[in-house]
């Protein structure tokens, strides 16, 4: 199931990576061509991974030809290297991020900036805060408004 979520929201990723390219201005390009890089870094590692997750969860009939995952994995498994290596890739988006970075904090006073620092610290310590339990009982569970939040968040 993780994987086929994954699998779903680089989908819609790609979507609307597409739709910002098409509608792009050049003050665009830059977050546009670090988007494209990342995702497509990304969204090839998935593809790598889902398929030997898929091959190992058939067992020994996972390497048998007539169930397609032999050559679902020939075809794909170079795109982690090629129309740009993975790791470079990821290379240019970390730059891509430090630049977005160095020019958020460019334009702020010392008081702003311990404000994000922060709010990013606050928002840390409560994704870690171990007073709030997570609620798993079967009804909340089940209950299609908690999945629509789920989803939504
Ligand atoms: C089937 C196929 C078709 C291709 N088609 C085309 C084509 O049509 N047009 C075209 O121009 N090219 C094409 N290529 C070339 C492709 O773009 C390169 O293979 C790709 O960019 C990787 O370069 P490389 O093979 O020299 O590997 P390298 O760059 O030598 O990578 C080898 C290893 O070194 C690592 N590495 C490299 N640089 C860094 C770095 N800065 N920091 C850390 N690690 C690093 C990589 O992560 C990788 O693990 C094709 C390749 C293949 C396999």
């Amino acid at each position: 199931m993780p994987l086929l979520a994954n699998t779903y929201a680089l989908h819609f990723s790609l979507q609307y990576l597409t739709n910002r390219f098409l509608i792009r201005t050049p003050e665009d390009m830059q977050e546009i061509e670090a988007l494209a890089a990342g995702l497509k870094a990304y969204t090839t590692w998935h593809t790598t991974s889902a398929l030997q997750e898929c091959r190992e969860c058939c067992g020994g009939k996972g390497y048998l030809s007539e169930n397609r995952i032999d050559s679902l994995k020939n075809d794909t498994e170079i795109y982690t290297t090629f129309e740009g290596d993975n790791t470079v890739l990821m290379q240019l988006v970390a730059k891509s991020r430090l630049t977005e970075f160095k020019k958020e904090f460019g334009n702020m006073n010392l008081f702003s900036i311990l404000n994000y620092v922060a709010e990013k610290a606050k928002t840390s310590l409560t994704e870690l805060n171990p007073i709030v339990i997570r609620n798993t009982e079967e009804n909340h569970l089940l209950d299609p408004e908690f999945h629509l939040s789920s989803f939504l968040y």
